[in-house]
């Protein structure tokens, strides 16, 4: 999800599409003016069809970005920090920062893109209905309320990660107070939609040979790798509970000026105590960049002497970084959307740790060493 192209900002939310929308955008316009509209107005040329295609789905698209601000919107309402929104294969996902407030606050952000795409659906079909309009402009809002439609009864289906998956989560999760048990249960809903698509799909390719049938079971193989995420994530939550990014932080990272050679970084530092990041400063002390192990993997020891590790570091702005009170659970998930797995804790302009996902797993596992840590097959 991270080779996405940046869009702009709606509403203070920055918004981008990844490169798959790309191929669903050319999907859905070529079925449109190749198939559907040539359907619905045979009276109409080649070049109109195409045309109804192209503006139906742009505001497809438009649509789908309307229901994830409607989470979006809500969940400024809650109190939440929003980090974007990305539309990708199937639709849009809003991230947020940290965890939920409480569970009403899920339940009311979860709503909130399902009630946006009802408004939306019923008033396409409404337009459609009642309103005289050219018979182009008719089939075009004929399609987008159905597809609104369609895509909002799919998606309150009550299965992690979909809405109607957090709408059951956040109520589980009310009703009982534990957060943990919830998110199981609607994981575990969301694993069971999806080996059922995917069944479904395909016995509908082999008995018809539906060629939807595919494209079901596509779904419902992103729809168990999703949920079987949701889960995994779920279980880490409850295991780091009340831990903040302090206690499982390395609090004693090497710290170094920006000219100091990669030969004696080594030499006095790296063989006798390993670490996960290398802090680099600039001469008032403050962090501007950390190098990893595996950036020191990449010079050969001939070059040793001629490189710095001011050359070598990823630079802080580049870096995830870490408050030592935040919760270590939000550290910990924004580490590791990254490829280098490391977050630089500052606090007060001072470098004070390194948060490595990697390390903080093996901490976890030897506090918590009988409970379910990996994924069960
Ligand atoms: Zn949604």
């Amino acid at each position: 999800m991270n080779d996405s192209i940046t869009l702009g900002r709606i509403a203070g939310v920055p918004v981008g599409i990844n490169w798959t929308w790309l191929l669903v955008f050319g999907l859905i316009t070529w079925s449109l003016a190749a198939q559907i509209f040539p359907e619905t107005n045979p009276e109409l040329a080649t070049g109109a069809h195409i045309a109804m295609a192209v503006i139906a789905t742009l505001l497809f698209f438009a649509s789908l970005l309307a229901h994830e601000l409607g989470h979006a919107v809500q969940a400024k309402r809650d109190g939440m920090v929003i980090e974007g929104i990305t539309l990708w294969l199937f639709g849009g996902v809003a991230k947020f920062r940290g965890a939920f407030p409480s569970a009403w606050a899920e339940l009311r952000i979860a709503l909130a893109g399902p009630a946006v795409s009802a408004l939306l659906g019923a008033g396409f079909l409404a337009l459609a209905w009642l309103a005289p309009l050219p018979a182009a402009v008719e089939a075009v809002a004929w399609w987008l309320g159905s597809i609104n439609v369609t895509l909002l009864l799919f998606n309150l289906l009550p299965a992690l990660p979909l809405d109607g998956g957090r709408v059951l989560r956040s109520l589980l999760w009310g009703i009982r107070g534990d957060f943990a048990w919830a998110t199981r249960i609607a994981a575990t809903a969301g694993r069971g939609f999806g080996i059922l698509l995917i069944g479904g799909g395909l016995a509908m390719f082999a008995l018809w040979g539906a060629f939807g049938g595919v494209w079901l079971a596509v779904i419902g193989w992103f729809l168990l790798q999703a949920a079987g995420a949701e889960a995994r994530a779920g279980r880490t939550d409850a295991r780091l509970g009340g831990l903040r990014v302090r206690d499982l932080m390395d609090p004693h990272p090497p710290a170094m000026p920006a000219d100091t050679g990669v030969g004696r970084l080594m030499d006095a530092v790296v063989w006798p105590e390993r670490h996960r990041g290398y802090v680099v400063l600039d001469p008032s002390g403050a962090p501007v960049g950390l190098v990893t192990p595996a950036a020191l993997r990449a010079v050969p020891r001939e070059r040793w002497p001629l490189v710095s590790v001011g050359e070598l570091m990823t630079p802080a702005a580049d870096l995830v970084l870490a408050h030592p009170d935040e919760r270590a659970a939000d550290g910990l998930r924004r580490a590791a959307a990254r490829d280098e797995d490391l977050a630089l804790v500052v606090e007060d302009g001072r470098p004070v740790g390194v948060l490595s996902v990697s390390d903080a797993v093996r901490v976890l596992d030897t506090l918590h060493p009988d409970q379910d840590a990996r994924p069960r097959r």
